[in-house]
C-alpha cells in the first residue's frame, strides 16, 4: 500500500465546507488514472466504473473531517473558535493549526485554553475544554481586536489542525482524520489497481468521495445506485470487539441497524477468506449509510471500515486493519 498517499490525503486540511482542495487533488489523480470523475453542486466527487450486468453498488468514503471555524475575534485579539463535527476538544488543547482566509492567506497559530499557563491561573488544568474557554494564539503580534482584522482574518475563515501524521516501524499510522480519509484512501488504492490490471467487474461501481458527512449529509443526495457499502472508520473499545488490525463490519449504530443480506455477505466473506474481522454496534455513531437513507434514497446499505483507536481524538490504525478492509472491499464487489 502506498501509504505516502494517504499522508497527502492528510496534508490538506478539510474540514466540513472547505474541501475544494482535497477534491482537487482527488479528482486530478484519478485523472491521471485515466478515470472521468464527476461532482454534484454540493461537491461530492463521483466515479463510475462498468461492470458486466447493470446493478450498480456505491462505495462511499467521506473526505470531510472535522475542524474549527473563526467564531469571533475578542477585544485583546483572542481568536474564539466554533467547532464543525463532533472533535472531542480536549485534546485539540496545545495542537498547532491554521487559519485561511477568503483571500486565501494562510496564517499559523495554536489552539489553547483561555488558562493556558499554570504559573498564572489557578485552573489552568481543570478548566472545562470548550468552544467558550478556548481560543487560537495566532502566531502574529496582535493586542487587539483590529491588529487581527487587519491581518485579513474575519469571522466564518477556516480553522484545520496539524496532522502530524505518522507511520511507525511497528505498523501504527497515527493523524487525525483517518476518519474517513484512511477509507479515502483504501478507494483510491482499489480504483488504482482496477485500472492497473484492467479488472472486469461483475457489477457497476459508483465510487462516491462525500464532502459533509461530519455535519450529517454527506450522501444525502446519490444517484441512481442499488445499494451503498459505505467505508467508514471501525470503532474500538468497551463493549467493542474490534481492534486496529481488524475490519470492522458494523451490524447496527445510533441510526439503526444496517441491510441484513449485505451484512450477512460481508460476514461470510471475511469468515470465508479468513480476514480478521469483528462484528459491532456502534454506540454513538451515523454515517453517510445513515444520511443516504434518511435522504429517502432507496438503497440497501451496509458499513464497513479499518478499526480507528481515540476517534475524534487523537486517531491511530493499524496497516493490517487497512488490508483487512481493502480484502473484504475487493471480495465484496467480486460477488455476483
Ligand atoms: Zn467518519
Amino acid at each position: 500500500m502506498d501509504i505516502k498517499l494517504l499522508e497527502k490525503l492528510t496534508s490538506f486540511g478539510s474540514p466540513s465546507g472547505y474541501t475544494t482542495n482535497i477534491i482537487k487533488f482527488i479528482n486530478d489523480y484519478l485523472v491521471s488514472l485515466g478515470y472521468m470523475p464527476f461532482t454534484n453542486q454540493k461537491g461530492n466527487l463521483y466515479v463510475k466504473v462498468s461492470g458486466d450486468n447493470d446493478y450498480t453498488i456505491a462505495l462511499s468514503a467521506h473526505v470531510d473531517t472535522l475542524g474549527l471555524m473563526v467564531r469571533q475575534i475578542d477585544n485583546d485579539g483572542k481568536i474564539m473558535f466554533t467547532q464543525i463535527g463532533g472533535p472531542i476538544l480536549n485534546t485539540y488543547d496545545g495542537e498547532y493549526c491554521k487559519i485561511h482566509t477568503r483571500d486565501g492567506k494562510v496564517y499559523t497559530g495554536t489552539i489553547l485554553s483561555t488558562s493556558p499557563s499554570a504559573h498564572v491561573y489557578v485552573d489552568a488544568r481543570t478548566k472545562e475544554r470548550n468552544c467558550d474557554n478556548m481560543y487560537i494564539r495566532i502566531d502574529e503580534v496582535v493586542y487587539t481586536k483590529a491588529d487581527v482584522l487587519k491581518l485579513g482574518i474575519n469571522n466564518g475563515d477556516f480553522i484545520t489542525i496539524d496532522p502530524k501524521f505518522t507511520y511507525t516501524k511497528t505498523g501504527f499510522i497515527k493523524t487525525r482524520f483517518l476518519d474517513d480519509l484512511a477509507s479515502a484512501f483504501l478507494l483510491l488504492e482499489l480504483l488504482k489497481e482496477i485500472k492497473t490490471y484492467n479488472l472486469q467487474l461483475p457489477n457497476n461501481l459508483l465510487f462516491a468521495f462525500t464532502t459533509y458527512e461530519e455535519v450529517g449529509h454527506g450522501a444525502a443526495s446519490l444517484p441512481d445506485v442499488n445499494e451503498i457499502l459505505v467505508v467508514d472508520m471501525g470503532c474500538i473499545g468497551n463493549g467493542l470487539n474490534c481492534t486496529e488490525e481488524m475490519v470492522s463490519i458494523c451490524a447496527k449504530d445510533s441510526s439503526g441497524p444496517y441491510d441484513y443480506n449485505m451484512t450477512s455477505k460481508l460476514i461470510d466473506l471475511a469468515k470465508k477468506h479468513n480476514l480478521s474481522y469483528a462484528i459491532d454496534v456502534y454506540p454513538f455513531y451515523s454515517s453517510d449509510g445513515s444520511a443516504a437513507l434518511k435522504g429517502g434514497n432507496d438503497v440497501k446499505c451496509a458499513l464497513i471500515g479499518a478499526g480507528i483507536h481515540a476517534s475524534h481524538g487523537m486517531e491511530r490504525t493499524h496497516i493490517n486493519g487497512l488490508k483487512n478492509t481493502y480484502e473484504l472491499i475487493k471480495l465484496y464487489i467480486g460477488q455476483k
